[in-house]
């Protein structure tokens, strides 16, 4: 019996147990901190408070069924000498003959100076939660408080989560506005970049209707402003203090700690894998998703993290390892995007499709794309009455 043990249940590490799952003469452990998946790319709709944490996740035992152990615990340390992965509640730890490692993303603070402890992240449904809590309490609590700054918001970081983020605020912030009887023009919702330009994989011209479509709600996007510090109820760029009393994080990730912890030689603990998705020294061993860095052969730099980078990645790594079970040749990943999707609220976004030529989306619709190009996984994973509820 092969024991296959799979870490993580997010995007990759869930299509890679679907994909492996009643393999005969194989045992399908897969080992998760939660015992439900939620849909990470639409954590900025429940930070927001537009979506409630039901409607993007799911529980993972029922949709995986029986044929898959599922462990929840949180893993502490891989030793791939020993073969071996440590967990933190279970006291003997997994052993494998093959191991794929799918642990996620974790917040990239770069090491500035209070972004830890006075930034919130967004990361999972907690932190999600957290924003929506605490920037709905300092809205109520204003007609008490009357400080301006419990009026403002600032999203540290003006990248894909960040423009998300602000899309779906503009959206919620008319209807909490008239909830606490706030006063309009005092409201402000800030994002601060550091590059000149926004969004560089799409082109100008959708780039300029998303930030046009943000102003005309309210957003104001300060570019060309490097964030250094962050104080209790302040953003600090080289020349500037902007003032808010929720201040979000969103200015990059990097892969799971656990890698850094097992001694893993990786960059923002993303491990460079072989075209196989397998590391050089152990082609048992797979990384995927967020915790691995895949050569782009064509751009010569890894592919950027993306939800469909990890699913396609997964199903790679699936049938490698089951080619090598069979004693068959494994293959080498090759990768072609479907496009990117950028979404502005519930009701609008830009989107630019791969295929033949490039096709280009703004406007209403785009958000219902965003499902079809960047995660078909909820329809194949959880079934059609939650993907329906996911449109909602
Ligand atoms: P990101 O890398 O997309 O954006 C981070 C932004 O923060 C960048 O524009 C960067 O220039 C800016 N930044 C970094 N340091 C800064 C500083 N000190 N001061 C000011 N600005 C600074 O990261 P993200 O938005 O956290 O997204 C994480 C990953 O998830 C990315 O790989 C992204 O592509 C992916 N993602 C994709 C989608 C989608 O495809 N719809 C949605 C969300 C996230």
């Amino acid at each position: 019996m092969k024991e296959i043990v799979i870490l993580g249940a997010g995007y990759a590490g869930l299509r890679a147990a679907r994909e492996l799952r009643g393999l005969p003469g194989a045992r399908i452990t897969l080992v998760n901190r939660h015992a439900f998946h939620y849909e990470s790319t639409e954590l900025h709709t429940v930070a927001a408070g537009t979506r409630e944490p039901e409607v993007i996740s799911f529980d993972i035992r029922q949709s995986m069924g029986p044929t898959v152990e599922f462990k929840q615990d949180s893993v502490t340390r891989i030793d791939p000498e020993q073969k071996k992965v440590f967990l933190q509640a279970g006291p003997v730890p997994l052993s494998y003959d093959y191991l794929v490692v799918a642990l996620g993303f974790e917040s990239e603070d770069f090491g500035i100076d209070g972004a830890r402890e006075h930034a919130m992240p967004l990361v999972d449904i907690d932190s999600a939660l957290a924003v929506r809590q605490h920037f709905e309490a300092r809205l109520a609590g204003f007609k008490t408080t009357r400080d301006e700054n419990d009026l403002r918001l600032i999203v540290c970081g003006a990248g894909f989560t960040s423009i998300e983020l602000l899309g779906e605020f503009a959206y919620r912030m008319p209807s909490l506005i008239e909830l606490h009887d706030l006063p309009k023009d005092k409201v402000q919702l800030i994002a601060l970049e550091s590059a000149p330009k926004l969004l560089p994989m799409f082109d100008a011209h959708l780039v300029d209707y998303a930030v046009g479509y943000l102003a005309a709600r309210g957003v104001q996007i300060h570019t060309s402003t490097t964030i250094k510090k962050v104080v209790p109820g302040g953003v600090m760029s080289e020349d500037r203090t902007f003032d808010a009393n929720t201040i979000i994080w969103t200015t990059g990730v990097r892969g799971s700690h656990v890698i850094a912890d097992s001694g893993f030689v990786a960059k923002r603990n993303r491990v460079n894998v072989e075209p196989t998705l397998a590391l050089k020294d152990h082609p048992e061993v797979f990384f995927i998703g967020d915790d691995s860095a895949v050569l782009d052969p064509a751009g010569g730099r890894p592919w950027p993290t993306t939800a469909q980078l990890a699913i396609a990645e997964a199903t790679h790594a699936a049938a490698n390892i089951k080619a090598h079970i069979a004693g068959k040749p494994i293959a080498d990943f090759k990768f072609v995007s479907k496009g990117t999707v950028c979404s502005l609220g519930p009701s609008s976004g830009i989107a630019q499709l791969s295929g033949r030529g490039s096709m280009k989306f703004e406007g209403h619709g785009v958000a219902f794309l965003k499902k079809l190009v960047e995660n078909g996984s909820l329809l194949e994973e959880a079934g059609f009455a939650k993907m329906l509820d996911n449109f909602s």
